[in-house]
């Protein structure tokens, strides 16, 4: 039986820690900020952000929101985000996707200043993490590894395998396996004899978005399983993309959704917006 990885726990000593280093932070006249963005009323962004703005409640992290019209135009989305950028007193900014499709995303991901850039989108950002710079690394990615080392998963040496390469999940990933130096192998929609690749991990980390499509036959006797993916059944239950009560006799430790990564992705949010507040007042 595998042991549960309890993102939800992880990040509530995470979010604790980081409460007591804001309270530091504030007798030294630092008010971390994060200013998040959000256009349209995507049911399920609404949710996200309102966790975030929860979390940043908890946590002492100053918070201000733009909810935008679905009918912006790309400029004044721009337009917003250059205004941000020069604001001094905000620390961190997001943008919540999904964004309607007449915007460019990845225009408005690489107008977010880099300091303030606090998903890890901009490609300043992206391509540090590529070269092994200090950067904001993307917080879902950035959350799975924490997971892992809490738990003290080996990753050295190991045959990772990643099902799905989006840029906000499956591509960031690749290279935080890499950096921990583990053997990366990456699927995709194009993937052939997926379930033989799959078989041969020692971590098996799903993002893409299919309920319970990685099944216990693609799984190796013991190994860590990681579930990214967040999918609605039709009578309205979270799922993720694993098997869980199969998976569950059979890996050695896997991840519950909900309150596995999800958990953990916006408590890196919050590390990376406290991060952000102290680099900048550095300067
Ligand atoms: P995405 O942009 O839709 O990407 C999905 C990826 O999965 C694509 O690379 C796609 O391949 C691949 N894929 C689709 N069907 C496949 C199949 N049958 N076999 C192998 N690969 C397949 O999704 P995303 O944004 O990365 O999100 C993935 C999931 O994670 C979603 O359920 C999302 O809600 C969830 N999520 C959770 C968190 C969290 O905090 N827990 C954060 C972000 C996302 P192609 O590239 O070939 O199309």
């Amino acid at each position: 039986m595998a042991q549960i990885m309890d993102g939800k726990l992880l990040a509530s000593k995470i979010r604790e820690e980081l409460k007591q280093e804001v309270e530091q932070l504030k007798q030294e006249n630092i008010y971390p900020r994060l200013a998040v963005i959000m256009v349209g009323g995507n049911p399920a962004s609404k949710i996200y952000v309102r966790n975030k703005s929860k979390a940043c409640d908890e946590i002492g992290i100053e918070y201000e929101e733009y909810l935008l019209e679905d009918t912006i135009t790309n400029d004044k989305l721009l337009g917003l985000i250059d205004k941000l950028n020069e604001k001094k007193e905000v620390h961190g900014i997001l943008l919540q996707s999904p964004i309607p499709k007449h915007l460019d995303i990845i225009k408005a991901f690489e107008r977010i200043h880099p300091d303030k850039d606090v998903d890890g989108f901009n490609p300043i950002n992206v391509g540090k993490l590529n070269i092994g710079q200090d950067c904001f690394i993307s917080c879902t990615p950035h959350g799975i590894i924490r997971m892992l080392e809490e738990y003290n998963i080996p990753i050295e040496g190991k045959e990772a395998v990643i099902i799905g390469r989006s840029n906000l999940v499956g591509k960031p990933l690749i290279q935080c396996l890499l950096t921990k130096n583990a053997t990366v192998t990456v699927c995709h929609s194009k993937t052939q004899h997926l379930e033989q690749i799959t078989r041969r991990a020692d971590i098996v980390i799903a993002a893409l978005g299919k309920a319970k499509f990685i099944t216990a036959d693609m799984i190796k006797e013991g190994a860590t399983v990681v579930d990214v993916g967040i999918n609605r059944t039709e009578e309205g239950k979270l799922v993720g993309d694993v098997d869980f009560d199969a998976i569950e006799q059979k890996a050695s430790y896997i991840t519950p959704v909900p309150g596995g990564v999800g958990p953990m992705t916006i408590a890196m949010l919050m590390e990376n917006v406290v991060k952000a507040a102290k680099k900048q007042s550095m300067k």
